[in-house]
């Protein structure tokens, strides 16, 4: 194949000779899980992000799971969050058959709309959970004026920043990162939660591996727990990860900037670009998700963009318009406007560190050609 017919993918991990060799010496050393990497993982992802503790589980969302029980979810609570997500942060509510208020969007950031989320917010509010959605840092600091618990789905938000200049998860709440491997790092699979919280840490390791207590025998559980650990193999994957993290996150930026860009030389008209960073905040820069106009069949174009060799996907569905939330909870359209009318237009281009400026361009050059621009 020539490299113009070679099909573009949506997503692609960099994995090198570190990842290998650290991989490699975990499988020679016999220890496969509950070793020296865990510790070493977390100590080296808390530092990074400047917090106390950091707690590494087998996925994001079992860390949005913990992280949620940790901050004192039950059943019948309430907690606000955000409709345009993936639907492992609504779902992690519904596994303490706690129930998920949500609220609009904020139209530019995507994240919830702080206003709106004020307005969601009960006697039965136990907790907020933001989500910094497609690497765009969500406004916490304004949600923590409501003095309620809050966690953190910082799935996509690896190597943001907020405004006052602390980066996304370093603000103490449990924050969750994910690393499957479209993220900005990859275990394969698995998550990790940052927290400040010395009471959350020792709950969520202990939950994480069966509800046991760090000096307990073998067999001994004093509460319920679950199987939520990240094995000696996948932090060793984490480890060499973070040590090529900076470099990652620059490629991403530079791929970013080749697409607007792009954009900008011979724009598109009504298509939307991820916003820019404003007012001192930095997005993490995780996918290029671009709103189609209004006029444009979605899932015609991306049909068009496969039959030219570039993958592309919609991203993300409003949660509440899922089959299954819709029918549990009555949800329908026309109650958050701006998330359905942002979802419904929302499609991923290829995205990954290794792409390259001409990758980029054929991208636009086809996007262009598919919507007849
Ligand atoms: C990736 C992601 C998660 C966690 O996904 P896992 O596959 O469980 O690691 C949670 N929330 C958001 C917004 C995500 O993008």
């Amino acid at each position: 194949m020539t490299v113009e017919t070679e099909t573009i993918p949506l997503a692609k991990p960099v994995i090198g000779p570190k990842e290998e060799a650290l991989v490699l010496e975990v499988l020679r050393s016999g220890q496969l899980s509950l070793g020296p990497r865990l510790a070493a993982f977390e100590q080296a992802f808390a530092a990074r992000l400047g917090v106390e503790h950091a707690a590494a589980v087998s996925s994001g969302t079992a860390g949005l799971h913990l992280a949620l029980r940790a901050v004192g979810v039950e059943e019948g609570d309430e907690v606000v969050t955000s409709p345009l997500s993936f639907v492992a942060s609504s779902n992690a509510i519904l596994y303490e058959r706690a129930t998920p208020v949500f609220a609009d969007i904020d139209p530019v950031t995507l994240n919830l709309d702080v206003d709106a989320a004020a307005a969601a917010i009960t006697e039965r509010t136990r907790a907020l959970l933001p989500v910094h959605i497609f690497g765009y840092p969500a406004d916490t600091p304004a949600l923590e004026a409501h003095g309620l618990p809050i966690v953190e789905d910082a799935c996509e938000a690896l190597g943001a920043f907020h405004a006052d200049g602390l980066p996304v998860g370093g603000r103490g709440h449990p924050a969750v990162f994910g690393f499957y491997a479209n993220k900005q790092i990859t275990t394969g699979e698995g998550g990790l939660i940052a927290l400040g919280d010395q009471r959350h840490k020792v709950r969520i390791d202990s939950e994480r591996n069966q509800g046991r207590a760090p000096d307990m025998g073998w067999l001994d559980h004093d509460r319920l727990g679950f199987n939520y650990r990240l094995s000696d193999v996948a932090c060793a994957l984490g480890i060499a990860q973070l040590g090529r993290l900076d470099a990652m996150l620059a490629d991403r930026a530079r791929v970013a900037d080749a697409y607007r860009a792009a954009f900008a030389a011979d724009p598109v008209e009504d298509l939307t670009l991820p916003c820019e960073d404003r007012g001192g905040e930095r997005r993490g820069w995780f996918v290029f998700v671009v709103q189609l106009p209004h006029r444009v069949d979605r899932d015609a174009t991306i049909r068009a963009l496969a039959a030219r060799g570039i993958q592309s996907k919609p991203y993300l569905p409003a949660i509440h318009l899922m089959s299954f939330y819709r029918e549990r909870f009555g949800f329908r359209e026309g109650q958050f406007p701006i998330c359905e009318d942002v979802a419904a237009r929302s499609i991923a281009l290829p995205f990954f560190p290794a792409m390259t400026e001409g990758q980029v361009a054929r991208v636009v050059r086809e996007l262009r050609a598919v919507l007849g621009a």
